[in-house]
């Protein structure tokens, strides 16, 4: 099927759509290949110069101005909504009600964060008034308030074209903190792309905002991004991405003059622990739901749960036989890019490969169509291979059979840093998960019980990151309300006279 939506292939500049002479060509699913102009570090300083300029306006915009800005976000990207449901389905592979869902959460998204500046709550504004008897010293009167940081850098991932793209959760919440964006395109959905850097360039003319205050540049060549990282005027940087890129791009921040912060949200195994009433129990009912979340977007989700731990014997052979029969049926689904089917097939050899490794599922991935596979190892063999322990981006399910409860204490206390772990647990099992819980919640963002980590909710509460290198900064969260504080900064005001203080202060 051919889409209606023609991209152009031009970069949005401080409000110009501008097109330089090299292309590359996008690489879709199904449907017309479109050229893009490939992008160049001439391009990038020319947008980081005018985010620059457009700090100055923009961050200094109420709080209600910017809402209102975000809510025109929201609405231009539902008015492209089937035209975009239409670019993305063809150069993604990934189903329309995918894409519509996911429409619905960027939207969502956006809202939210016009509702959570409305509030103000996360200037998390304090004052310790001035005490001027005070001995043997008079105290000053201090205020504090969060500030925004200036132009962050966004580069969003191939598997949410959306949510986690060009108007996604860190352009939303960078927006909403009243700092300027930037984002690398991804040359994975590039239409895509266009048409919601169109939505957000249509936001801007509505709302009067300064033109520098978002702008998109398709890739092409790494040099664009990792110029953008190393630009002297961007302040952060918010990437959803691979271990790979998100540690050169990292280490590119780290190095330049000013390092800056990134704030990179990187894969995952997510693994799930079964504890021994729960595994007897409901065994082969949690194997179902294992198989439907290992294989959602044929498992191209960062909170994919590609491993399950069980403890060796009767029940934990049951939920291998149950775990295979209820993979054994599930078809072949399209994965996002050649790139990606060729990265999947390499990391199911690697594992194949690996000694004490037996394959329980054998399938096909064959160009862009991938199958899932199943493969079970012992404790001992995984805590001496950590190969077993890297992500495989796609639906591989990985089973480990410990020994007994300390085994699998081990193996827990063994992980890298996880976006998720998952207990499943029945109220027998109340005193082995007490024991998993404070190993856990040094391994994870989000501890879960009984459920599956795919995902994940824009909440307050939610943190999505976790220990290096499910993200390379512990202490953010990619999704949700708090995602804001990565672009933000305190300051303290002492002694400053109320008719200068900032107006939120005053
Ligand atoms: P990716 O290949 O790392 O690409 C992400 C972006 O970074 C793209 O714009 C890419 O440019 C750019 N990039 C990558 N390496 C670069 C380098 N060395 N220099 C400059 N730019 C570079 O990741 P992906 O394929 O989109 O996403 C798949 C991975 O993301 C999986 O591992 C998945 O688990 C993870 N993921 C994590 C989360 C999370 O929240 N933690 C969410 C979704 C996905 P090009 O466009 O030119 O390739």
């Amino acid at each position: 099927m051919n889409t209606t939506f023609k991209p152009h292939g031009k970069h949005l500049v401080a409000g110009e759509w501008i097109g330089t002479d090299n292309t590359f060509p996008s690489e879709p699913a199904h449907g017309d290949v479109f050229q893009f102009s490939v992008g160049t570090p001439e391009l990038v300083d020319q947008a980081a110069q005018a985010a620059e300029d457009a700090f100055w306006t923009y961050g200094y915009t109420s709080r209600d101005e910017r809402a209102v800005f975000l809510e025109t976000i929201a609405e231009e990207i539902d008015a492209r909504g089937d035209a975009i449901t239409e670019i993305g389905t063809s150069e993604t592979g990934l189903p329309d009600g995918r894409l519509q869902g996911e429409r619905g959460r960027t939207v969502g998204q956006l809202r939210l964060f016009a509702s959570h500046i409305r509030d103000g709550a996360y200037l998390d504004r304090r004052h310790d008034g001035a005490l001027p008897d005070r001995q043997p010293l008079p105290r000053p009167d201090i205020r504090m308030m969060q500030r925004p940081i200036g132009p962050v850098a966004v580069f969003g991932a191939s598997n949410f074209p959306l949510a986690f793209s060009t108007a996604g959760g860190d352009t939303a919440s960078a927006l909403a903190a009243g700092c300027p964006v930037i984002v690398k395109g991804h040359s994975a959905h590039p239409g895509t792309g266009e048409i919601v850097a169109e939505a957000v360039h249509a936001a801007i003319e509505k709302c009067g905002m300064p033109k520098g205050v978002f702008s998109f540049i398709q890739g092409g060549k790494r040099d664009v991004g990792q110029s953008l990282v190393q630009h002297p005027l961007i302040k952060a940087v918010g990437f959803t991405g691979s271990l790979g890129g998100g540690r050169a791009l990292f280490d590119l921040c780290a190095q330049r003059p000013e390092p800056i912060p990134f704030f990179g949200e990187l894969g995952s195994v997510n693994p799930m622990f079964f504890l021994p009433d729960a595994l007897k129990a409901r065994g082969a009912e949690i194997a179902a739901g294992w198989a439907g979340s290992l294989t959602m977007g044929a498992g191209q989700f960062c909170t994919n749960p590609g491993i399950s731990v069980v403890i060796d014997g009767e029940d934990g052979d049951a939920f291998i036989e149950a775990a295979t029969n209820a993979l054994a049926p599930m078809g072949a689904q399209t994965m996002l890019t050649d790139g990606i089917a060729q990265a999947y097939r390499q990391g199911r050899d690697r594992i194949a490969g690996t000694a004490g490794v037996q394959e329980l599922l054998t399938s096909t991935c064959d160009l862009r169509n991938a199958t899932p596979y199943l493969f079970a190892t012992t404790g001992k063999e995984w805590l001496e291979n950590e190969v077993l322990g890297e992500e495989v981006f796609g639906p591989l399910g990985l089973i480990v059979k410990v020994a007994d409860f300390d085994e699998l204490l081990l193996l827990a206390k063994s992980l890298q840093g996880q976006l998720t772990c998952t207990v499943h647990m029945d109220a027998g099992d109340a005193d082995a998960a007490r024991k998993l819980l404070p190993v856990l919640e040094r391994k994870a963002g989000r501890i879960l019980a009984n459920g599956f980590p795919t995902g994940v909710e824009v909440c307050d509460a939610m943190v999505h990151g976790g220990p290096y290198p499910a993200s390379t900064n512990f202490g953010a969260t990619s999704v949700g309300t708090m995602s804001i504080r990565r672009f933000l900064r305190p300051v303290s005001y002492q002694n400053i006279p109320e008719a200068v203080l900032p107006s939120d202060l005053g």
